[in-house]
């Protein structure tokens, strides 16, 4: 740390993102991306925007905007593009939180909640999913503070239902309720069919997963025009350019390319079925994912050195250290292809036992 770094954030801890190695070598199970390329039109408008990048972009991504809007079923002032679903969750943080209203989350959820609070200088309170990895949804009425939930959960997988979504928001009338749909849809309802009768709900989602847009930086808010301008508050207070003009072609080419998208999706659902059978038969306990994503644990080896067992055979996941969580991994659903591979290199690692 350098004498000039300011005070307030001397004590941060950043977030730590899933390794990305340099080399090809490995079968990439470990940041949840898609294993399927960009449809051919993202390509190709990617491709002659690329041409224009003397030029700054749309600051206002109305074209996308658009777009995405009707692909959602929403007006087009109910959505605003951000850099990565990252972006909005941040700017959730700047625009509905302070030091008198924090914010409120699972001990076991997305990492980047804790880090966004303590960047923005928000008091929150971490309240322990049940034994099973479940929330209890009693847990969080009447809070009186900011509200993420990541539906379906991670790194679990596990799914809220509609209901007890709406019996959140129900329960905390005066307070913005962010449902984080990074993985929603790989067999999940989304809570944008709520919008209409709740004016406290923020749903995020990204084009990181499903869409096969990780590389491109492309995530979502959907909510009110009224919060949705408050977000527009902070986006043209910090970058009115949050996205480039590669990205917003692309994400325009994605969506006019949908059923590609729900095509991969029903593979990965499929392929994710696949895997967790296989991990069972191999005597894996996995907790009830819906996303694109196994969470799974052995009763005979540790997380930590399945983790490493694996990487010492080519196959990257992901491991966290936190104390609940230790004996499991995350494994990223692949193709068929990649999974029968890790399958296989599992079974060796147990026989070698
Ligand atoms: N929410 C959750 C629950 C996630 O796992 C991730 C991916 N790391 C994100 C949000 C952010 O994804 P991105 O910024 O790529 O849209």
């Amino acid at each position: 740390m350098s004498r000039f770094f300011s005070s307030k954030y001397k004590n941060l801890t950043p977030y730590t993102p899933g390794e990305q190695p340099k080399d090809t070598q490995y079968i990439k199970l470990n940041t949840n991306e898609s294993p399927y390329p960009p449809s051919e039109k993202a390509i190709k408008y990617a491709s002659e925007a690329s041409e224009k990048l003397n030029l700054y972009p749309d600051p206002t991504c109305s074209a996308l905007h658009e777009a995405f809007a009707k692909t959602v079923g929403v007006e087009t002032d109910m959505v605003l593009a951000t850099n990565g679903s990252d972006e909005i969750l941040n700017f959730a943080f700047m625009a509905f939180c302070n030091e008198n209203c924090g914010a409120v989350f699972p001990d076991i959820t997305y990492g980047f909640y804790s880090v966004f609070a303590q960047l923005n200088n928000i008091p929150y309170e971490e309240i322990p999913l049940k034994d099973d990895f479940t929330i209890d949804v009693n847990d969080y009425i009447g809070k009186n503070k900011t509200i993420f939930i990541a539906n379906p959960n991670a790194p679990t997988g596990i799914p809220l239902s509609l209901s007890q979504i709406e019996e959140i928001l129900k329960g905390n009338p005066d307070n913005i309720v962010v449902i984080d749909e990074a993985y929603i849809d790989f067999g999940n309802d989304s809570a944008v069919s709520l919008i209409p009768k709740y004016d406290n709900l923020l749903v995020t989602q990204t084009f990181s997963k499903s869409r096969s847009m990780a590389g491109a930086r492309l995530g979502f808010g959907i909510a009110s025009k009224e919060i949705i301008n408050d977000l527009n508050t902070v986006k043209y207070s910090t970058n009115p350019y949050n996205i480039n003009k590669m990205t917003i072609a692309a994400g325009i080419g994605i969506l006019e390319d949908n059923d590609y998208t729900l095509n991969n999706c029903e593979e990965i659902i499929k392929t994710r079925e696949y895997t967790a059978d296989a991990l069972s038969s191999l005597g894996f306990t996995l907790t009830p994912s819906t996303a694109n994503f196994l969470f799974a644990k052995h009763n005979k080896i540790s997380g930590k050195e399945i983790y490493s067992e694996l990487k010492e055979n080519g196959i990257l996941v992901r491991h966290f250290d936190k104390e609940k969580i230790k004996e499991y991994n995350r494994i990223t659903i692949g193709t068929k292809e990649q999974m029968e591979t890790l399958v296989s290199t599992l079974k060796s690692i147990l026989e070698d036992r």
